[in-house]
């Protein structure tokens, strides 16, 4: 489906804007795997649907307006589905609500208790996640399976590996299979239930802290079913070191073609794991989403203070929620050819600096002019990329933040070694 919708967030205000075509795309380094696709609300998920990105709230979902002020944010953020922890009666009765406002499809998650689930399906909810290790009656999971064949919603068989059902008893000297084997199972016989029911609408996931665990169940498991994948590494951790422990597990599938939405779980407020999702799929231009910065690590050339203009430069192209590259070099000798590929760039010098676009310097400003002038140039790109239409609308959003003296390039030059 190549109608796929995604937010994009421009000056404050939610659009929405076709996805870019992946064909259009630079270089990536594997076809993706052909799932079978599913639908929640309106956003396909497998099939020939870029990498949706989901997360998930964490307010008492009874309280349908604290969950409904985290899931705005989090959709103008890039979130195109929300999942909703359903602990007890008193959250699924608030599902018709939050629903009813979200502006993003949900979806329920359920442990233990399928009545949930029958609640959620009877709320209007698009989509569910069921545990398999915790819901083993089979006559229960069949109940909650016609309710969403009736309604069309699609469930996600959600293997967490510290969930796992009960191993059987082993014989003597028995080994119990691999973690990401057990895991594996634990999908197929719910996938087994939902098939004998001819329900196809399936999504799975198979999670763990493990990267290796992980990376090595979600391959079995392609090989074995054609169903779309929800990729996640679960309890990974604090922003930087859960950021990188999802960026490489998630990374290593995707890289690999496999994966078809993804969610990054921190212990941090949802909000924090969406930019950490979206720049693990710009990385491998499988998603594009507001600017994509290349700013260099700096060296002993520098002659500026770099970081704080990086910094003004990324909240502003942020703000546009553009997608174009924009590069902040520290030299004029390496910089231009060092970001050749940025559509528009200032490699900054002691005093003046260049601005460039695709590697060709274009005009040289004084280091006043830096900020202003790479916004300048960066508008001309939006208006030659998307029209000027909505160059004309960004004109209005583009409010040049002062930077303070102590932020200024050039006032903090770095010294030289001899
Ligand atoms: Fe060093 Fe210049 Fe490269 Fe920055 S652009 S890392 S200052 S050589």
């Amino acid at each position: 489906m190549s109608g796929h919708r995604h937010p994009e967030s421009v000056s404050g205000q939610e659009v929405r804007e076709a996805s870019v075509p992946m064909s259009e795309g630079p270089s990536q380094l594997s076809s993706r795997r052909k799932s079978r696709p599913v639908w929640v609300g309106d956003v396909q998920i497998g099939g020939d649907a870029l990498v949706v990105v989901q997360t998930m709230t964490n307010t008492d979902t009874a309280d349908a307006n604290a969950t409904i002020e985290q899931i705005a944010p989090l959709a103008d953020l890039g979130a195109e589905i929300v999942r909703l922890a359903v602990p007890d009666r008193q959250a699924a009765a608030a599902l018709p609500d939050i629903i009813r406002r979200s502006p993003v499809p949900l979806i329920a998650d359920i442990h233990f208790d399928h009545r949930l689930a029958l609640e959620a399906i009877r709320a209007g909810i698009h989509g569910l996640r069921l545990n398999p290790g915790n819901i083993r009656d089979a006559a229960k999971v069949s109940q909650v399976v016609q309710a969403a064949k009736e309604r069309g919603i699609p469930i996600r068989v959600g293997v967490n590996e510290g969930s796992l059902p009960p191993l059987p008893t082993l014989a003597g000297g028995e080994l119990p299979p691999p973690k990401a084997q057990r895991m594996v199972d634990a999908a197929l016989w719910e996938i087994g239930l939902l098939e004998e029911m001819g329900f196809q609408d399936i999504k799975i996931s198979l999670k763990a802290f493990d990267v290796p665990t992980m990376v090595t169940a979600y391959r079995e498991m392609a090989r074995r079913v054609p169903y779309p994948f929800h990729l996640g590494v679960t309890e990974a951790g604090t922003p930087g070191a859960g950021s990188i422990r999802s960026a490489v597990g998630i990374g290593i599938l995707l890289a690999e073609g496999i994966g078809d939405t993804i969610r990054v779980s921190l212990a941090a407020d949802p909000t924090e794991e969406m930019p950490v999702a979206w720049e693990i799929l710009k990385s491998l231009n499988l998603r594009q989403r507001g600017v994509t910065l290349v700013a260099c690590p700096t060296c002993g050339r520098i002659e500026v203070d770099l970081i704080p203009l990086v910094n003004q430069v990324e909240a502003h192209f942020q703000r546009l929620g553009k997608p174009i590259t924009v590069a902040v070099m520290g030299c004029v000798v390496n910089g231009p050819g060092e970001a050749r590929d940025a559509d528009v760039g200032l490699a900054a010098g002691k005093g003046k600096g260049a601005i460039f676009r695709k590697g060709e310097v274009v005009r040289v400003v004084s280091e006043e002019e830096f900020l202003s002038a790479l916004i300048a140039e960066g508008q001309k790109v939006i208006a030659e990329k998307f029209g000027e239409a909505q160059a004309d609308d960004l004109g209005t959003a583009i409010k040049l933040i002062p930077m303070e003296p102590h932020q200024r390039p050039g006032r903090a030059v770095r010294h030289l070694a001899p």
